[in-house]
């Protein structure tokens, strides 16, 4: 385990913006932080990275206790989503500055920027001002410069968070690959779920302060620890007190299917290749139902109609929070 993170506790004043936070990230592995805005993503990050010191708690690097090295000691890279950039540099020089300042040879230099820049598809801008690159291209400069002085540990702050949603995307597959070429133990801060699970190997989700759950982006969706990771990652439903994917619903129109619930039909709207239902169930629930085109067409169903709904066999289940209380 590359990162281990044993009972962290991070407060401003009497918020808790760390709730004693016990998690590990192995190494080569690309993990994604994730959870809505103030959560505690960012803050964690820090810490990892020495920015930031945990009231109490401890951090271990490559089995190195970092929790009272400076940010400098730990080895780590760092991109932030604005990437301070030095302005009257070319992308070479900025790519160079962290091997310039540790007085790496000339030659040595030259060959490792040369190197980054192909590895990040810059090798025809070296020359160009970072004024004179697009927002995507800026942060892979912003990439090869943190991967430059060769960290054990690279560190990211919502990197594409400021650029256009197609911009994003291109920069995640990147990423993605690059990663894939290059696997340093990668710890990527996002609030977008999609964004978790393109690109991570692993999510560790953190809402309120506090690690909810962590796996693989197909753990998470298919077997949530609670109602909140589930509505988290993806479309929620419920039915009698219990909360599940939508296309996880069973319809049918006789009451065959063990432990259904009998409704009608509320709403029923095409989109694309989904039908999506709502339906309005004998004891209250409204229930959202995606089914395909098919199945639909298959059940004869409309506006109306009255159909018995349950959770698919294998469904992914959670008590539903609003039942719970
Ligand atoms: P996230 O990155 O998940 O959006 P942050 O880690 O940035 O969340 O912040 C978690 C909480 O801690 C937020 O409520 C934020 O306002 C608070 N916080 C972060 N940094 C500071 C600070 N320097 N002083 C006071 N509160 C802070
Ligand atoms: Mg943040």
């Amino acid at each position: 385990m590359s990162i281990e993170i044993n009972n962290v506790t991070k407060t401003w004043g009497d918020f808790v913006a760390l709730d004693d936070v016990t998690v590990s990230l192995p190494t080569g592995q690309l993990t994604a932080l994730l959870g809505p805005s103030g959560g505690g993503k960012s803050t964690l990050l820090r810490v990892i990275a020495g920015l930031e010191t945990a009231d109490t708690g401890t951090v271990s690097i490559e089995g190195v206790d970092a929790t009272g090295l400076p940010a400098q000691k730990r080895n780590v890279g760092f991109v932030f989503q604005h990437y301070a950039v030095f302005k009257h540099m070319t992308v070479a020089k900025n790519v160079a500055f962290g091997l310039e300042i540790r007085k790496k040879p000339k030659e040595q230099v030259a060959a490792r920027v040369e190197e980054l820049l192909k590895l990040v598809h810059l090798s025809q801008f070296g020359h160009r001002l970072p004024a004179q690159l697009s927002g995507g291209q800026r942060q892979r400069m912003a990439l090869a410069r943190a991967l430059a002085v060769e960290p054990s540990v690279l560190l990211l702050d919502e990197p594409f968070g400021a650029l256009d949603a197609k911009v994003r995307k291109e920069l995640r597959d990147w990423l993605r690959r690059l990663h894939d070429e290059v696997p340093v133990t990668t710890v990527f801060v996002t609030h977008d779920q999609e964004e978790a699970m393109e690109v991570a190997d692993e999510i560790v989700v953190i809402n309120e302060g506090r690690v909810e759950q962590v796996g693989t982006p197909d753990e998470l969706y298919e077997t949530p620890a609670n109602d909140f990771v589930m509505s988290f990652l993806g479309d929620v439903t419920q039915i009698a007190g219990v909360s599940l994917r939508p296309h996880d619903v069973d319809v049918s129109t006789t009451p065959i299917l063990a432990g259904s619930t009998e409704g009608t039909i509320s709403r029923l709207l095409k989109v694309g290749f989904e039908v999506r239902l709502n339906v309005l169930t004998v004891a209250g629930d409204d229930v959202h139902v995606v089914l395909s085109r098919a199945e639909a067409r298959s059940l004869d169903l409309r506006e109306g109609s009255t159909v018995w709904v349950t959770a698919a066999p294998g469904a992914a289940v959670v008590p539903s929070m609003r039942f719970a209380g």
